[in-house]
């Protein structure tokens, strides 16, 4: 069996819900299970409802909620044609009432817990399901609804729950197994989930992924689909270097370092429950199903070039910190890295020397408070403005010589700050933002000129 899970973009619309209905179909024999999202935008305008409530708001809220109402009643007549349609319509208007009678109340007590809060965010995947799943009978598909609630279970750390997995693979054994095998294609809500009582979670902004692996994993799924706006991952930015080439194959660890500088495709850390169990992971494109995506696997298939892709990610500020007491002295990075935990400041590549540090950290609104915290330890400077590059690839580890060759290319580039992390498989340093552009390009010339055919196209 397979987990084919649809973001977003790919229910946005009857259109899009089509389209998925398509694939789903031409997958039938496969014995598929599906997770959607809710309808792109949805989430944030629920939460926006929620906290509009929240703030005493009535007139808001259900104004906002009698928007997304007609959104969803005009798909779900789009795909269903009159006659269906008469008979869905009276499901979807009671959800609708259900979820104006909580918005009231939230009004009227005007506070909005996490609790609370999870439960209108449910709202999105509850229609989104309900809706695919009549559309896609309507074409044909013999699909079953199944409430996430019943089988993903979870902590009760409201908005971003944790699964109890010994729980959640005895449930989907026992409520989604049985579905596949007779032959029925199952589609749950991805995001959602419930407390070991039946109260409503959620497991985190874009959680539908983390959903997929959790099904994908707890049913041994032979892979996991996950359908998307994008032909997958791309060496670069096709925006900065029109030379970007799609990736066929990427590793789990490579994807993660992407993800970490700037990749938006997808969070992979939500991909684990899968990788962990050797599930390969596909990329795909519901615009263009032909393509072959990006296939994320445990372990990265031999390639031919030393890296997979470049990854940039600007708006960064150097925090450079200068103190001869440090010669010598323990407890002095501590004293850091204590400020910065102090102003809630993340830090993303680290330098260090005998009587210096250098820090990057994103820029935000906080350094100022910060550098003053410093100073305290030493002499500070801090400069906003510059850009993380960062070459990622399993075969850096054996490569003699590949420092050379990458700086070699930059020969005129100021290069503020190197590291290579510990993992070995990224080469990450720090330059002017303006640069960006220009190294890119120069770096993908020299990288990926030629390309190993079984790994990218
Ligand atoms: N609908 C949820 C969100 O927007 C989950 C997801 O789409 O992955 O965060
Ligand atoms: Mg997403």
């Amino acid at each position: 069996m397979l987990v084919m899970k649809f973001g977003g973009t790919s229910v946005e619309d009857a259109t899009a819900i089509d389209r998925a209905a398509g694939i789903v179909k031409g997958r039938v024999s496969q014995k598929p299970a599906v997770v959607v999202s809710a309808m792109a935008r949805v989430t944030d305008q629920l939460l926006a409802t929620a906290r509009a409530a929240g703030a005493g708001d009535r007139e808001t809220a259900l104004k906002l909620s009698r928007n997304l109402r007609e959104r969803h009643y005009n798909t779900a007549g789009e795909l269903l044609g009159t006659a269906v349609f008469t008979q869905f319509h009276s499901e979807l208007e009671s959800e609708f009432d259900t979820l104006d009678e909580l918005l009231r109340g939230i009004a009227a007590v005007g506070e909005l817990t996490p609790r609370t809060t999870d439960h209108v965010a449910a709202y999105g995947e509850l229609l989104s399901s309900k809706i695919v799943t009549a559309a896609f009978s309507a074409r044909g598909i013999r699909s079953t609804l199944v409430d996430s609630r019943d089988c993903i279970i979870t902590d009760n750390t409201h908005t971003r729950a944790v699964p109890h997995f010994e729980d959640t693979d005895e449930k989907l054994k026992s409520n989604v197994k049985p579905l596949i095998e007779s032959g029925r294609v199952p589609v749950m809500g991805g995001f959602i989930a419930a407390t070991r009582s039946g109260t409503t979670t959620t497991i985190g902004r874009g959680g539908s992924d983390f959903s997929a692996a959790i099904v994908g994993a707890g049913l041994g799924a032979e892979r996991i689909e996950i359908w998307t706006d994008v032909d997958g991952m791309m060496t670069t930015d096709p925006n900065t270097c029109p030379e970007a080439r799609r990736i066929k194959s990427i590793s789990f660890d490579e994807a993660a370092e992407l993800a970490y500088f700037g990749a938006k495709v997808l969070h992979p850390a939500t991909l684990l429950p899968a990788i962990q169990k050797n599930i390969p992971v596909y990329i795909l494109n519901s615009r263009n199903p032909n393509c072959d995506g990006t296939r994320i696997l445990a372990r990265a298939p031999h390639c031919r070039n030393v890296f997979k892709a470049i990854a940039a990610k600007k708006r960064i500020t150097i925090i450079d910190l200068t103190a001869t007491r440090m010669l010598m002295a323990y407890g002095f990075l501590k004293n850091i890295f204590d400020a910065f935990e102090r102003h809630r400041v993340a830090v993303d590549v680290v330098s260090t020397s005998e009587v210096s540090v250098s820090l990057t950290v994103d820029s935000n609104e906080s350094i100022p408070a910060l550098a003053a915290d410093l100073a305290k330890l030493g002499d500070v400077k801090y400069e906003g403005r510059k850009a993380i590059v960062c070459l990622v690839g399993e075969n850096l580890r054996e490569t003699p010589g590949i420092a050379a060759r990458v700086f070699s290319v930059l020969p005129d580039v100021n290069i503020r700050m190197i590291s290579q992390g510990a993992s070995e498989i990224n080469l990450t340093f720090v330059i002017e933002e303006d640069l960006v552009p220009e190294v890119v390009r120069r770096l993908h010339k020299a990288f990926f000129s030629e390309l190993d055919p079984e790994i990218f196209e």
